[in-house]
């Protein structure tokens, strides 16, 4: 088997000449994956953010135990269906309050690049279509599609690949201001330089809201996520908040936007979503954007083949249940406290740079990047499933991991960085 995958299969960001070693896992429960080899490892990976119950969660394989004799798949183009329509009734529920039309898109990246048409389509139908970039702000990921790619932070992203192809966006500096402490002078200074200058030829902001993942697992200021609200307000740009990591609970609050109170108009939903089940995302869009961009009569202009597939519709809306019905505040807020206790420590060793902590991610950035194959390696010895990148060794496990689970992966983390010496 694993002959077949080093010569045949493509692996996330991988070489197909000298890939690094990929580990045969054979099924997962609980906050475990269970290795073809019959050991046993602790995830802390939630399968990138996904997995917020666990894996093999009887309620989440009932959902779709149910949904299956009635139909796995229908084009949505011309017919609806029950899950469809629950989930978006669900969802309506509970992100912030102003957002009213929801997308079924099929992954993360989809979802943000029907965001980036939705606030384009929105200004061409105003008459406006000189109203068709970008502002983010550095240190952001949003996937890896051409859209999502081209306003991702343009150093650790992708951007120097294929920079001829990739839209040209504007990018503020990433805020200094961090989160749980005041705005910093000169942040929101710098960004409201440049919305201010490019006002009439930006379309939208987009950004993560509060916690930056992929491009760097940096936590910033509540308080400059609301100046940039208020600022794309009084510029007339659309606020894109790419939620798709920090949804469902994985900042401490259901979404990050909570944190500054504010409602973006258009939202991008996805990993979590379905509990790590299915591959679905959702784009959310306020009422005015939604009629924005048929004023002219237009169509939204995108309808993927699976959209709104009723499996993971029907395994999404199970999913927030679960989450909803759960102490996941309380689940969260523990996790909060034991990577703390546990990782802060970790700032005094001399290969750290930097520990930070926010709800049920614990980062530890390195002062140099890991040697990720070895530190792998040792991860998998010490039964911690940790995948680590450039400077970053993080936990977000699922929601339902035990003290006991989340010490040895602590106790994996910190044994690892001794490896770096
Ligand atoms: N936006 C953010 C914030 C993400 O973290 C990711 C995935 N890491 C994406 C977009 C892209 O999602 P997907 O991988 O499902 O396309």
């Amino acid at each position: 088997m694993l002959d077949f995958d080093r010569q045949h299969l493509w692996h996330p960001y991988a070489s197909m000449v000298d890939p690094l070693r990929c580990w045969p896992v054979a099924s997962a429960a609980g906050c475990r994956l269970r290795l073809a080899d019959g050991r046993e490892l602790v995830d802390g990976m939630s399968s990138w953010w996904c997995a917020i119950h666990g894996y093999n969660h009887p309620a989440l394989n009932a959902a779709l135990e149910e949904q299956i004799p009635r139909m796995a798949h229908v084009m949505f183009g011309g017919l609806t269906h029950e899950p469809a329509v629950a989930l978006g009734q669900r969802l309506l529920d509970i992100v912030p309050a102003g957002l009213d039309r929801v997308f079924f898109a099929d992954s993360g990246s989809v979802s943000v690049e029907v965001a980036i048409k939705m606030a384009l389509q929105y200004w061409f139908a105003q008459g406006r279509p000189q109203k068709a970039r970008l502002l983010t702000i550095r240190g952001g990921y949003h996937g890896d599609t051409f859209g999502a790619m081209a306003a991702c932070d343009p150093v650790n992203g992708m951007h120097e690949r294929f920079r001829p192809v990739l839209a040209q966006h504007l990018f503020a500096p990433r805020p200094r201001s961090r989160f749980g402490e005041p705005l910093q002078p000169g942040d929101l200074e710098a960004f409201e330089a440049l919305i201010a200058a490019h006002a009439q030829e930006l379309a939208a902001v987009i950004l993560e809201p509060i916690v930056q993942g992929a491009g760097g697992m940096w936590f910033y200021s509540a308080e400059y996520l609301a100046g940039v609200a208020a600022l794309c307000r009084q510029y007339g740009v659309l606020l894109i908040a790419d939620e798709i990591a920090t949804g469902f609970g994985r900042s401490g609050r259901l979404f990050a936007c909570e944190h500054a109170g504010i409602t973006p108009d258009i939202l991008c939903l996805g990993k979590a979503l379905t509990g790590g089940y299915l591959t679905l995302a959702a784009t959310l869009a306020t009422e005015r954007v939604a009629r924005g961009i048929s004023a002219d009569g237009g169509l939204l202009m995108h309808g993927p083949t699976f959209m709104a597939n009723p499996l993971a519709c029907a395994v999404a809306a199970r999913s927030i249940e679960l989450l909803l019905e759960s102490p996941w505040q309380a689940r969260v807020a523990a996790i909060e406290a034991q990577l703390r206790a546990g990782l802060g420590p970790l700032a005094a060793h001399p290969a750290v740079a930097e520990v930070r902590v926010l709800g049920a991610i614990g980062v530890v950035e390195t002062r140099e990047p890991v040697p990720m194959a070895a530190l792998q390696a040792h991860f998998v010895a010490q039964g911690a499933w940790i995948r680590p990148f450039g400077r970053l060794v993080y936990l977000m496990p699922p929601y339902t991991i035990s003290p006991e689970e989340l010490g040895l992966l602590i106790h994996a983390v910190a044994s690892g960085l001794d490896t770096l010496a």
